[in-house]
């Protein structure tokens, strides 16, 4: 402990600093595409406020997910590890009777450890990490939530016919439950991703005194399509009517964010509040009408445009404008939270304090390799510098140069590299353990079994 305070100490004298632990407040939007966003050059939507996260804070131009899709992606996140380390390795299955479906108890949120430095927690919308009593998030480590257990939600009140979990028969019926308040089922009256934003702005407010973490985790824009006319009506310019609903949905995110960040203002903890924003894979083109521009393919790929994400992070004490470009991962989220909470983690993390990488003070590279794996379809990506193997059905260990093809289309000639690229791969996954449920694509199997 004393020398955390010592650590902590030289950072803060530095400037003139606040002398608390900083707030984190982790954006999460669900499916957006890469280039949906104007930081990464989105020309049709406009996010002035998301893009004040990355004016005023640090662009991460090679910012990664440890998964193409919702579930492993989130694991990834809240544990600060690959989800693999401990069999998180399918989209889970909505089985509130289930204890076993869902993120181990074996494991330590985010909010678990920050909770150990006097942070209150909150949690408000997408949680995917479990149905089951024990898995539910009050006891992994957050005080309050507000939102939805499924793996996604509808937008329209009117649509949540059922009170929880229990009385929902028939799959994506998930999508139409109540929210929850603390797990008790609300009356909701307004548009989700509006209801979500007036929450945390809520939980700010009460909570602004002392050091708290912020897991804002937007539904948006994951299907269904849904959107008020007070958003679709800024998008009369958009002709197709899949990417016009889409627009308005990243709209209203865009809107709820601007809210939270002059909340954050008008309290006077702006300065020292970590604000990150991020995806939690990349979009599904087909499904939503997002863009993830030239990266290749989308969500449930590893190619670029499955796992690489619009990322940035702002934090006016501690971080000057300007953008990285080393590859980085969501992971470090819970790296640099714990560094700052002064609280050293329990488990292994993978993830890595990106702050001194950042401010130029460690100039080598937060992470050697980055990895990627899909276990049922043996696709794999590793991200070794600018270099980047895939193996995909279409594309058999097949090595590609981001620096001059960011689009993965020509595989280039190296085949030591390559071998050493694989056999740093088979290490990895030396540390996984086996899937520990069987996940949404198995879902006839779990079905039959009668797991549920
Ligand atoms: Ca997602």
């Amino acid at each position: 402990m004393k020398i955390l305070l010592i650590v902590f100490g030289f950072f803060l004298c530095g400037a003139a600093v606040s002398q608390q632990k900083p707030n984190v407040i982790i954006i999460l939007a669900d499916d957006l595409g890469y280039a949906d966003v104007g930081f990464t050059g989105c020309k049709d939507i406009p996010t002035p406020n998301i893009d004040r996260i990355a004016n005023q804070g640090v662009v991460f131009t090679n910012g990664y997910v440890t998964y193409p899709v919702c579930g492993p992606s989130r694991a990834g996140l809240i544990t600060g590890r690959y989800q693999n380390r401990f069999g998180f390795a399918r989209n889970p299955i909505i089985a509130p009777n289930d204890p076993n479906m869902g993120l181990p108890l074996s494991e330590r949120t985010l909010a678990t450890e920050l909770k150990t430095a006097g942070y209150t927690n909150a949690i408000i919308g997408k949680w995917h990490l479990g149905a089951h009593e024990t898995l539910k998030p009050d006891r992994r480590g957050f005080d309050y939530f507000y939102g939805f257990l499924s793996g996604g939600h509808r937008y329209f009140p009117e649509e949540y016919i059922y009170n929880d979990l229990s009385e929902v028969t028939r799959d994506w019926d998930w999508y139409r439950t109540k929210l929850l308040r603390n797990n008790k089922p609300v009356e909701e009256t307004e548009y989700l991703t509006d209801a979500l934003s007036r929450e945390a702005v809520g939980f700010i407010e009460q909570n602004q005194e002392n050091p708290f973490f912020l897991y804002l985790s937007y539904n948006a824009p994951h299907a269904p399509l849904q959107a008020t006319e007070k958003y679709l009506s800024r998008f009369d310019h958009i002709q197709d009517e899949k990417r016009r609903t889409y627009a308005a949905m990243v709209s209203a995110m865009d809107d709820g964010i601007g809210i939270v960040l002059e909340s954050l203002k008008t309290n006077g903890i702006l300065d020292n509040t970590i604000v990150a924003f991020l995806s939690d894979n990349g979009g599904p083109e087909y499904a939503n009408g997002s863009d993830n521009g030239q990266l290749r393919e989308g969500k449930g790929s590893m190619f670029e445009g499955g796992v690489r994400v619009p990322f940035a992070m702002m934090w006016p004490e501690m971080i000057t404008p300007g953008q990285y470009d080393q590859p980085v991962s969501s992971m470090d989220l819970f790296a640099i939270a714990c560094t700052y909470a002064g609280v050293i983690p329990q488990d292994t993390l993978d993830g890595v304090d990106l702050i001194p990488y950042i401010n130029g003070q460690n100039s080598g590279t937060p992470h050697p390799s980055l990895m990627w794996v899909n276990v049922d379809k043996d696709s794999y990506g590793v991200r070794t510098g600018n270099l980047k193997l895939v193996n995909e059905e279409s594309s058999v260990n097949a090595l590609f140069n981001l620096q001059n093809d960011l689009s993965e289309q020509t595989p280039v000639d190296q085949p030591v590299t390559l071998q050493e690229m694989l056999q740093t791969y088979q290490d990895w996954r030396k540390s996984h353990l086996a899937p520990l449920f069987l996940g949404l694509e198995q879902r006839d199997e779990y079905h039959k079994k009668g797991q549920d």
